[in-house]
């Protein structure tokens, strides 16, 4: 089967099965021929490589990373397309669809189980209402992957990738750049889509860090603490650090130690900034704050 990016194919395909869109399921397939040959180039998929796809849809990127890959498993929740897929995918030999939910997927049970001895990447047009937690998910889990090359809309590339430091950063870029190294690496508009959301897309690559880049002593600090940074980001650091489990004197003293103003505002700090703040505090308080 080929051509899955046809329009006119893909209608009387889904009609044959019954299918209707589910927009909850963010059930926006690919219909622009050149998106998924690069997708699948950009995040590695070759003989020694095993490709997660989370939300295979009718399979139109998972022929093209079966093409390339050793193996390739992919998550898909809605169960109406598992015939489709079954069509789609017939002639494909090295390749598993999985039933099920990717924000309750044993990840590491499964690339353990289906993976042994390749080279791992996650690739996927993800379903816009689980972009963030699941790359989280990925992310905090330390799975053994080599990249994470995924389609989100434009403005949550741009805020995931954006450098601590700068005026479009939030609470989880500062995550995605301790755990990896991020890149934009092309748009894709709003056209390319089936049905045709209201905004465009873009696919980054996440290279995750082999080892860990950072001395810190408890992540789960340094979370909580760039959280409620974040959660109040109009407000300075002093302010929107006070009432987490620590005293104005505390954190102040913590500020002054960190060399970081009291009037800096989240956005203003480096992950380094961060990090000595949260080292400092759990020596001075320990992790429990
Ligand atoms: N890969 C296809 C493409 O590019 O045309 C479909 C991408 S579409 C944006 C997202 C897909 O993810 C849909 O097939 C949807 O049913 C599926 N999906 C949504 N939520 C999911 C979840 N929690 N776990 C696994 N798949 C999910």
């Amino acid at each position: 089967m080929s051509r899955l990016t046809d329009i006119s194919k893909i209608r009387s395909l889904l009609e044959h099965h019954g299918f209707k869109f589910t927009k909850s399921l963010g059930q926006n397939f690919l219909i622009n021929p050149s998106v998924c040959p690069k997708m699948a180039e950009a995040c590695g998929a070759d003989s020694q490589t095993g490709v997660l796809e989370i939300g295979p849809g009718i399979g139109v990127l998972t022929r093209e990373l079966a093409a390339r890959a050793a193996r390739v498993v992919a998550i898909e929740i809605d169960n109406r397309l598992l015939p489709v897929l079954s069509e789609t995918l017939e002639d494909v030999t090295n390749t598993r669809i999985i039933h099920g939910d990717a924000m309750e997927t044993d990840f590491r049970n499964l690339i353990e189980r289906e993976f042994a001895g390749l080279k791992v990447a996650v690739c996927a047009n993800l379903p816009y209402y689980i972009t963030s937690p699941i790359i989280m998910r990925l992310l905090e889990s330390r799975l053994p992957i080599d990249n994470i090359t995924v389609m989100v809309q434009k403005e949550t590339a741009v805020r995931l990738c954006s450098q601590p430091g700068t005026r479009e950063c939030g609470a989880i870029s500062l995550a995605v750049w301790y755990y990896s190294k991020p890149e934009i690496l092309f748009s894709v508009s709003r056209g390319s889509f089936m049905p045709a959301p209201n905004v465009d897309s873009a696919v980054i690559r996440l290279n995750i860090h082999k080892v860990p880049q950072y001395d810190v002593k408890s992540e789960r600090l340094l979370f909580s603490l760039i959280r409620a940074a974040f959660g109040k980001r109009r407000k300075t650091i002093y302010n929107s650090l006070t009432g987490t489990g620590l005293t104005k004197e505390q954190v102040g003293a913590l500020l002054d130690d960190a060399n970081v103003a009291r009037t800096a505002r989240a956005e203003q700090l480096t992950l380094c900034e961060f990090i000595k703040i949260a080292n400092l505090a759990y020596d001075n308080f320990g992790a429990e704050i």
